[in-house]
């Protein structure tokens, strides 16, 4: 098997500089202001080697890329059983911010990469009130970066102050009890989560400590227990990419996740885990390079999970 290397991601990087579909998001005001021509990519091995490309110390917001990871900690927190109670691993087929598959008859929100499910993961989060909880968060995202990130406060405010769909979504969960914590604290708690501010590089070490089943390979602390690691990189693989991850499963074969801030990852399981940063987005909210350099890769390495061996 290629092991990926420096001149291969120069490539990547190379090949995709002058690729400039798709738009900045601008829903949340705050994203508007992201430079739409950074572009970073890292590379975290299961062993602890790290490649960095061009923009890839550049902080931005990790937004849905933060999913994946407070599943995660859920799971370790209150076990399986308990949270597959809450929310269901079944792909929507539909966007991100969809209201149309919640409803009365469905007892849970379908999978934790929508936001439906992912307001509903955040809710589950322990501590005695929001500052214990988004200490709680905080705590478990630095096992999984090796350090502690920070809240981007300017995004927090503005994704709070406009994010009329995701209220909309929380309160109808509670309308149909699917939630109890209070919901306004749990939102503001998921706002919180999507406004951590990351590098490329943050998020490659992230990525890489799910290839390496949980500890991650820098700082040799394990961030999420194995068998959680499973069930995190399956929902990654069949919802991850929302209304395009039937597609992605299809033609690049591995678990991935993406943010509207630009993030995107992608987890070779046992190897290594990628991430880029370019904020340029396409009709689904996924980094338009960040697509096209995981398809490449994948291509060129051979990487599909099912790739004949
Ligand atoms: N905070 C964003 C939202 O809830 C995250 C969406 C995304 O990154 O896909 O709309």
């Amino acid at each position: 098997m290629t092991t990926p290397d420096r001149a291969l991601l120069e490539a990547l990087h190379r090949d995709h500089l002058g690729l400039s579909d798709g738009a900045v998001a601008t829903y949340i005001p705050e994203l508007a202001k992201a430079d739409p021509d950074a572009f970073g990519l890292a590379l975290c091995t299961a062993a602890g080697e790290v490649l960095t490309v061009g923009d890839h110390d550049a902080p931005f917001t990790i937004q849905s890329v933060s999913k994946p990871f407070v599943y995660g900690m859920a799971l370790d927190d209150h076990g399986r059983d308990a949270v597959l109670a809450r929310v269901g691993v079944e792909p929507t087929g539909d966007a991100f911010n969809s209201i149309i598959t919640l409803d009365e008859r469905s007892k849970r929100p379908h999978n934790p990469m929508v936001n439906a499910g992912a307001i509903a993961v955040a809710a589950l989060t322990p501590g005695a009130g929001p500052t214990e909880r988004l200490d709680h968060l905080l705590a478990a995202m630095a096992r999984f970066t090796g350090h502690r990130v920070a809240v981007d406060v300017s995004v927090f405010m503005s994704e709070r102050s406009t994010g009329h769909r995701n209220r909309a979504i929380a309160h109808l969960m509670l309308n149909f009890g699917m939630v109890e914590a209070s919901i306004d604290e749990a939102l503001d708690l998921y706002f919180q989560q999507c406004a951590m501010l990351v590098t490329a590089r943050d998020l490659a070490v992230m990525a890489g400590t799910l290839a390496n089943w949980g500890v991650n390979p820098l700082t040799g602390e394990r961030a999420l227990a194995p068998a959680h690691v499973r069930d995190v990189l399956s929902v990654m693989y069949t919802c991850g990419m929302y209304d395009a991850a039937g597609q992605w499963a299809h033609d690049v074969g591995l678990p991935a996740k993406s943010g509207v801030g630009g993030g995107l990852i992608a987890v070779a399981p046992g190897r290594f885990g990628l991430a880029i940063y370019a904020p340029r987005l396409d009709a689904h909210g996924h980094s338009v390079r960040g697509v096209a350099v995981c398809r490449a890769l994948s291509q060129r390495l051979g990487l599909h999970l099912f790739e004949p061996r």
